[in-house]
């Protein structure tokens, strides 16, 4: 598959823009693109169709949310679901008009048909959630994960009839699924039409159901599915598997399984966004005259030389040290903020040192305390 263009790029809208932006945007860009007004234009044509794929995923929020996580990848391989049928598989027998209108009438792919009892039904969407370690957010894991759920029978490959035999027409509604029944009210005589309850509208009864699955033609069982997480992804962010879900029925598209990111809390790092926090503990000494410290980060422990005079509280920065973007890889910051720890137990010699210092330090005001003590005058009148 060839390189895709970013969105928004496309659109030729900023990443943070409002859903009324996107759709200005395309708007425009429909319009200049359009197959009428440039007919036998291929690059127009290529253009205008990469501006409705563009719009599609954008203006719908949780599309628009799924491929800021995610870019391409996930689409690449399966798709946001519903692209109308149309985009991820090439744009064969795609009408333009018809988009069009839509789109300007309402919502652009507006909801198809819902199939009816008997016609096609995709299969039942299942949701997990994933407990990943710390480390395994910022690098990424595979992970076999074994998941219960509805297969196709394989005993009877679905049927539900027992190898060799058929399911019989039923006889109620002699293979409709739908009967007549006539009602009588005061204004007169009806025929209302309604699912034949005897095979539930299937039009077919299982007189020998398959032993395996007792006719349902499905079976409920464990299967390990493998799945790539990738580097940088955060608490709470979802990865759509397409597909992976249970299968349909009556021909239907299979389900999808949707996994939900649950990072359980690290003893010392915290992440927001792309960077990570943490607190160093250093002694009054080490910021009173400088220090080496080491410094721990994902990536291994990193030497850092903090200035003489540091005060608690003061926050460092190690880049490129962070998580890294799930999309473009770059890796976020570290952000370390240390704190001055004051001894708790001195032995006699070490309290007569600080003694000694105390006496040649003096009342000698220090920069912090200077403005305290201004702000106190100040406010007190003093
Ligand atoms: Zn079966
Ligand atoms: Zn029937």
């Amino acid at each position: 598959m060839a390189q895709k263009r970013d969105y928004y790029e496309v659109l030729g809208v900023d990443r943070n823009a409002s859903e009324a932006e996107i759709k200005k945007a395309y708007r425009r860009l429909a319009k200049m693109y359009h197959p009428d007004m440039n007919p036998n234009d291929k690059t127009a044509e290529a253009k205008f169709k990469e501006a409705a794929e563009a719009y599609e995923v954008l203006s719908d929020p949780q599309k628009r949310a799924q491929y800021d996580q995610f870019g391409h990848a996930f689409s690449d391989a399966g798709g946001f679901s519903g692209f109308g049928g149309g985009f991820s598989g090439g744009f064969t027998d795609f009408d333009f008009g018809d988009i069009f209108e839509t789109f300007f009438g309402s919502s652009m792919f507006g909801g198809r048909t819902r199939s009816t009892r008997r016609g096609p039904q995709k299969g039942t969407d299942l949701h997990f959630e994933m407990e990943l370690s710390f480390e395994e957010s910022i690098f990424g894991v595979e992970k076999e994960i074994p998941i219960n759920k509805m297969h196709v029978c394989s005993k009877c490959d679905g049927s539900g009839s027992k190898p060799g035999s058929k399911p019989s027409t039923c006889q109620q509604c002699g293979g409709a699924g739908q009967v007549q029944y006539k009602q009588r009210t005061p204004f007169g005589q009806f025929v209302n039409i309604k699912t034949c309850d005897a095979c539930h509208g299937e039009g077919k009864i299982i007189t020998n159901p398959c032993s395996e699955c007792n006719g349902r033609g499905r079976v409920k069982k464990s299967a390990k599915i493998k799945i790539k997480v990738p580097a940088g992804i955060s608490d709470g962010q979802v990865i759509p598997l397409r597909g992976a879900g249970e299968p349909g029925s009556n021909g239907g598209p299979a389900g999808d399984i949707y996994f939900t990111i649950r990072v359980k809390p690290h003893p010392i790092f915290t992440r927001e966004g792309n960077n990570i926090f943490c607190e160093i503990p250093i002694t009054f000494t080490q910021a009173a005259l400088g220090a080496e410290i080491e410094v721990p980060t994902v990536y291994g422990k990193e030497k850092f030389v903090i200035p003489e005079g540091t005060q608690t509280g003061t926050r460092f920065r190690l880049k490129g040290k962070g998580a890294p973007n799930l999309r473009t890889n770059i890796k976020g910051d570290q952000y370390f903020t240390v704190n001055v720890e004051v001894p708790r137990k001195l032995n006699e010699k070490q309290k007569s040192v600080l003694r000694e210092f105390a006496e040649l330090i003096g009342d000698e005001v220090h920069e912090q305390r200077k403005s305290f003590f201004d702000k106190m005058k100040n406010a007190l009148g003093m």
